[in-house]
């Protein structure tokens, strides 16, 4: 079961989107072979995501969440506002997310 979807906002730009049990938001970034602006290294894999630097969200108001994502696992840092904080979860499929596809 793949932890990232990757959808396309717009055209050839592809954003990662990651299902945050901290937050229980998604929460987005751009790898940064594909766009402009602030990027993160990502090692290709979407069901073993392992992505760099750390992921700094503040949102909703007065909400921190600061992780690094490595190897499919969230590793929720000490700063993080929200009950996950200090904790390593597993990465997991957004519940509102469409279901995959299936290949036949
Ligand atoms: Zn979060």
């Amino acid at each position: 079961m793949a932890a990232v979807a990757i959808l396309t906002t717009y055209p050839a730009v592809d954003y990662l989107v990651l299902w945050c049990p901290g937050c229980e938001e998604d929460h987005m970034i751009v790898p940064r072979r594909t766009g402009p602006g602030v990027t993160w290294d990502w090692n290709g894999d979407c069901e073993k995501p392992t992505i760099s630097p750390s992921i700094l969200s503040s949102g909703p108001p007065q909400t921190q969440c600061h992780s690094f994502v490595r190897d499919g696992v969230w590793e929720f840092l000490a700063d993080c506002d929200h009950a996950l904080a200090g904790q390593h979860v597993p990465m997991t499929r957004g519940p509102h997310w469409p279901p995959e596809p299936t290949t036949n």
